[in-house]
């Protein structure tokens, strides 16, 4: 019988992170000084990052040591499950295989523990007391809290207003964990004060938030800033996740025609895509890799691709990344996690060279795939999430018409749990079609 679970031993998790940096076709565009336009050197950053996450964010180096002490808290949730889709080809009537690397099994219920558990070790080790950063749906805050309680550091939250009122379980999520959380724009800072007195009904945005964060940490002595996406060292952190998936679908002699992840700032498509796309670039197996993101926040499929600030305060290095605009506000989609205006350097400059294609889909048939999904394979996902198994639906539909078995891989980023108002809210048709 074919197996519906494929798992790892504990002592098959991978010791070492894949850093696509030493293997891209084009290198990336540095980083630059907004002041000079100069590019931006290791002691720019040295405010807000720890200097081992600094140097990994440079780094030439293919491979890079995953510390022991992060392997052992990884250990409480990975190496995670690859499920066979079985019931949902099944449901599709689709002769295509499809797999899904399932990432809800964290104690978060999400990705994002991949790189919050590395970048809390990193500044515990470097004496910082407390960490600061913003927060979209809840998942990054959430993820962060929970790193910083294993050690013993003080963690604040700027999380998205409008996250904040949808999402009122994540916010006690992140204070179980023992962390502070505040909603963005706040009056806590100078720039949050700012917005609120010329927007006072703002929904809030990502890039207000990461302001907030920002100013907050440059202010404090004991203080760093950290990030859940788009950076280079979180793309790294989150390879454990392909890393895992390639062992596990060697184990049933399968290597994927395509992998599909939904794209917010890029983190889980980088983390289940780059080792794939390491073979893809060194020409030894083709694979179609697919970033999917909200119709509403299409920042591949309609962005430019220039250099652009990451916050809307103008704060930031500029980044070379697909953008629409610093100042671009998404309308308050339920995906709160894909509602960002740049994507990570790394993945637009692979979308560049067309190593990745991209595609956007509207809120209501996200919700009619995650509806889809839950009445097959049971597992209830996360509306970021939905947008991959839209597209490995739309994928497996076209292969029932072409007669095509391709195998379809896509990364199920986080569990909905906690989006529970949300699904009421499809249900009850209450959902704008954003
Ligand atoms: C944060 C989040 C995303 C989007 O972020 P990426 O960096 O693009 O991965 C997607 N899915 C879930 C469940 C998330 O929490």
């Amino acid at each position: 019988m074919e197996s519906t679970k494929i798992l790892l031993d504990e002592n098959e998790m991978p010791k070492k992170w894949y850093n696509i940096l030493a293997d891209l076709p084009t290198p990336l565009a540095p980083p630059l000084n907004p002041a000079t336009n100069e590019p931006i050197g290791p002691e720019d950053l040295a405010a807000i990052f720890p200097m081992e996450l600094i140097k990994q964010e440079m780094s030439p180096e293919q491979y890079i040591d995953i510390p022991e002490e992060v392997r052992d808290i990884y250990r409480l949730w990975r190496p995670s499950p690859v499920y066979r889709a079985h019931r949902l080809e099944k449901a599709l009537g689709t002769p295509a295989k499809i797999y899904y690397k399932y990432e809800g099994v964290s104690p978060a219920g999400s990705h994002k523990p991949n790189t919050s558990i590395p970048q809390a070790y990193y500044n515990m080790k470097e004496g910082v007391e407390r960490i600061t950063t913003e927060t979209g749906a809840g998942q990054w805050g959430s993820a962060l809290s929970l790193a910083c309680n294993y050690f013993d550091m003080e963690c604040k939250v700027y999380m998205v207003r409008s996250s904040f009122k949808q999402k009122p379980y994540r916010k006690s999520l992140i204070n179980l964990w023992g962390a502070t959380v505040v909603p963005s724009p706040s009056p806590d800072t100078q720039f949050g004060r700012k917005i609120l007195e010329e927007f006072p009904d703002t929904s809030g945005s990502l890039g207000i938030a990461i302001s907030e964060a920002i100013e907050d940490a440059a202010l404090h002595d004991n203080t760093k800033y950290s990030l859940g996406s788009v950076l280079n060292h979180v793309m790294l952190h989150q390879t454990v996740i392909g890393l895992e998936t390639q062992k596990q679908l060697e184990k049933v002699d399968e290597y994927p025609d395509v992998v599909i992840g939904c794209c917010g700032g890029g983190s889980n498509l980088a983390g289940l895509s780059f080792p794939y796309l390491k073979d893809k670039i060194n020409g030894k197996k083709d694979v179609e890799v697919i970033a999917v993101e909200p119709s509403a926040c299409p920042t591949l499929t309609k962005g430019k691709y220039e250099y652009d600030f990451g916050d809307t305060a103008e704060m930031t290095p500029l980044l070379k990344m697909y953008t629409l605009g610093h100042a671009f506000v998404p309308p308050a989609i339920h995906a709160g996690g894909l509602r960002y205006h740049g994507d990570s350097p790394i993945i637009s400059n692979l979308y560049a060279d067309g190593l990745i294609t991209a595609e956007a889909y509207h809120q209501i048939e996200i919700f009619e795939a995650a509806v889809t999904f839950a009445r097959s394979e049971g597992i209830v996902p996360a509306p970021e999430s939905a947008h991959a198994i839209k597209s490995a639906i739309e994928h497996a539909l076209k292969c029932k018409q072409s007669g095509e078995e391709k195998t379809i891989l896509f990364g199920l980023s986080g569990h909905g749990h906690f989006d529970m108002a949300s699904y009421d809210k499809y249900f009850s048709k209450e959902l704008s079609n954003e």
